[in-house]
């Protein structure tokens, strides 16, 4: 590992695991934890340093000076990069998805602090950048520069994310955690032992090509594991979009517990999860880990 990454590393905490009590948990005797990957940094998201670290140290061994990425307005998987590219003394470019707002929200407003450089584009160029594979397919590349996809879903950022697993020592039978390109919930299942499941929330309408997505990535690290699978019915209308009910059950769950969540991952995950407790999809008995993957940089108001 690169000497810049571990010092970076060193300024992180440790990702504990907080019990959560409730009556339902009560009735149907379901232990539930909560992996606390949102309280690693005060501004790197938890799932997007895990996702990130491979690749950067990828980037840096090879000697690149500029991270390429995309991402929408508000997205994590940018503000972490910006972030983190500062750190290493790294130049980052992003490709932003839409037009430029003309009161820049508080996530573009970071990017540009920490020098990130933005090229805000049409929705069709958007779905283009999708299907790059490096650099080099960019116009006016430099061979200095390093492309990291949308989300930082490429295969090496799975090997970050199999750390979670390694991480936790205690008894489980489910992990949990929120899709948005499927990345998170692929490095999981790559490391997790066929007697556990994952067990993942999308964040998305129509996710079913999120199945497809893990499938690829896993291939592409050579591993086939089944013993995970996706839900679908907890999108809320579409990613980015909320109900009143999904922000009375964040409000409600920050009081009751003191854990914030947000309405685009976090939230999600855990009212599903709780919908599904409450259908009786688990056995009495199990115990279930969902990971807190962060995000809460996106919860500040304009
Ligand atoms: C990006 C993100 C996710 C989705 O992770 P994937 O690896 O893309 O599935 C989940 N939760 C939060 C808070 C995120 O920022």
């Amino acid at each position: 590992m690169n000497l810049q990454l571990v010092a970076l590393e060193k300024q992180f905490a440790p990702s504990v695991l907080t019990q959560i009590h409730t009556p339902l948990l009560h009735v149907k005797k379901i232990e539930l934890w909560i992996k606390r990957d949102d309280l690693l940094h005060p501004v790197i998201s938890g799932n997007k340093w895990r996702k990130l670290k491979y690749p950067l140290n990828q980037a840096l061994s090879l000697n690149k000076t500029t991270l390429i990425s995309m991402g929408g307005a508000y997205s994590n998987h940018l503000h972490a990069l910006a972030f983190v590219g500062k750190q290493l003394n790294l130049k980052t470019k992003a490709f932003v998805r839409g037009e430029r707002p003309a009161v820049l929200n508080p996530t573009l407003h970071d990017l540009l602090a920490w020098g990130m450089t933005l090229e805000f584009v049409s929705r069709s160029v958007y779905r283009e950048l999708r299907t790059l594979h490096s650099a080099d397919e960019l116009p006016a590349t430099k061979s200095e520069d390093y492309w990291i996809p949308e989300g930082g879903a490429t295969p090496l950022a799975l090997q970050g994310v199999a750390h979670i697993v390694d991480e936790i020592t205690q008894e489980y039978d489910v992990l949990c955690t929120a899709c948005g390109t499927g990345t998170t919930l692929a490095g999981l299942v790559q490391n997790l032992p066929t007697t556990r499941t994952v067990l993942g929330f999308s964040a998305l309408k129509g996710g079913d090509f999120l199945t497809q997505d893990v499938k690829k990535l896993l291939h592409q690290t050579a591993s086939t594991p089944e013993n995970w699978c996706i839900q679908l019915d907890y999108h809320f209308g579409g990613f980015g979009k909320t109900t009143p009910q999904l922000i009375e059950f964040i409000d409600n769950f920050a009081s009751q517990h003191g854990v914030m969540l947000e309405p685009v991952y976090t939230g999600k995950m855990l009212f599903g999860l709780f919908d599904l407790i409450a259908q009786d999809y688990f056995s009495a008995g199990q115990k279930i880990i969902a990971l807190h993957t962060g995000g809460l940089q996106g919860n500040r108001p304009l």
